[in-house]
């Protein structure tokens, strides 16, 4: 049974972000993550702001300069079916369609994707654990296999947004609404490690929306592309992934960015094999070195020391794909 709580469809941007002013208000995309958290007692709210029906917070656009915009709302399939997302953006066309379900790519958002809290089976169950405001991480000592294996000092759950790595490694920024002011900042630093501030995964603050995503216009000769392993096929969060983009030049990578899903916290930069990379030839010596850079710093718990193996595999795949 879900607690009663109050209802409101705002009917402009500015009225969403009056009526989300107060904490105990929560936002209301597409509901997939929010109605199953609250039906499951993760937390409680007095309103729901359902901001569904603000048409200024939807559709997909390319700029004249080439620049991609992303409604908060644009759902997943659209992103996911979006000829110039899949033939420009691919790493974030793949991201999209490797989330979930078709059901749930045609209901969830992006905002809803990026915004989403953790699948951790401890947050999500009845432990009073660190991000539920708690004392304690259970999945250190705990059942941990599908745990992160960096940046996870307080807390080890691994942030569970495929869209996200993807649109990091496509240097994203979120455009942010807010009672004061409308900031941007680079997806990048959007999410919040748990050394920071265990309790909350976005910068986000009480009233502020995310509005719509900007990715630039790739250079030329860049091509990405996201891969997952799941122990799925279809329907279910990474084990490991890696967004790669690359920008090659005569043969040479002029620039990279690898990022990582399933392994951290929040999506993870490998910036040692992003060294490994850059002015290096793509070929196999190439992946395998960028490979085994990859999972430098990794710190397996006692469960999960198989995705630093997954992980290696899945970023020289990835590499080799885009030689
Ligand atoms: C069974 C299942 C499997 C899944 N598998 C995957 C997977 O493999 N990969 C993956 O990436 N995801 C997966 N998901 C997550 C799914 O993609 C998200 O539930 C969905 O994208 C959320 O979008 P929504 O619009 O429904 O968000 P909602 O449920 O409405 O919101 C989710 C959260 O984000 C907040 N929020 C939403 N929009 C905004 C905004 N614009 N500004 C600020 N806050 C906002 C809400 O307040 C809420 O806390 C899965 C979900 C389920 C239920």
């Amino acid at each position: 049974m879900l607690p009663a709580f109050a209802y409101v469809r705002p009917a402009s941007l500015r009225e969403a972000i009056q009526e989300l002013g107060s904490p105990d208000a929560r936002l209301h995309a597409g509901g997939t993550d929010l109605l199953g958290c609250l039906r499951d007692g993760v937390f409680t709210t007095k309103k729901l702001v359902a901001i569904g029906g603000l048409k200024e917070l939807g559709g997909i656009t390319v700029a004249a300069d080439g620049t991609l915009r992303i409604g908060a709302l644009a759902t997943l399939a659209e992103i996911a079916g979006h000829p110039a997302i899949e033939s420009r953006f691919t790493a974030l066309a793949q991201g999209a369609a490797s989330a979930a379900s078709p059901q749930l790519r045609n209901q969830g958002t992006l905002g809803g994707n990026l915004c989403q809290r953790p699948r951790c089976w401890y947050f999500r169950g009845d432990f009073a654990c660190l991000r539920k405001g708690g004392d304690t991480c259970y999945a250190v000592g705990g059942e941990n296999e599908r745990h992160a294996i960096f940046g996870s000092s307080v807390c080890c759950m691994v942030h569970p947004s495929d869209t996200a790595p993807a649109l990091i490694a496509l240097d994203a920024r979120a455009r942010i609404a807010g009672p004061e002011v409308t900031r941007t900042v680079p997806l990048e630093s959007f999410f919040v490690v748990p050394a920071t501030d265990p309790t909350r995964e976005t910068v986000l603050a009480t009233g502020e929306i995310l509005t719509e995503v900007l990715v630039p216009s790739p250079p030329a000769g860049l091509r990405s592309l996201y891969r997952k392993a799941r122990v799925r096929r279809s329907w279910d969060f990474a084990l490991a992934g890696v967004a790669l983009a690359l920008q090659v030049t005569e043969g040479r990578v002029d620039q990279t960015r690898v990022v990582l899903s399933g392994v951290a916290p929040v999506p993870w930069r490998a910036v040692e094999a992003e060294k490994a990379l850059v002015g290096s030839r793509v070929d196999a010596e190439t992946a395998s070195r960028a490979a085994a850079a990859s999972v430098i710093g990794a710190e397996p718990l006692a469960q999960n020391g198989y995705k630093v193996d997954l992980l290696r595999g899945l970023v020289e795949e990835a590499v080799l794909a885009l030689a």
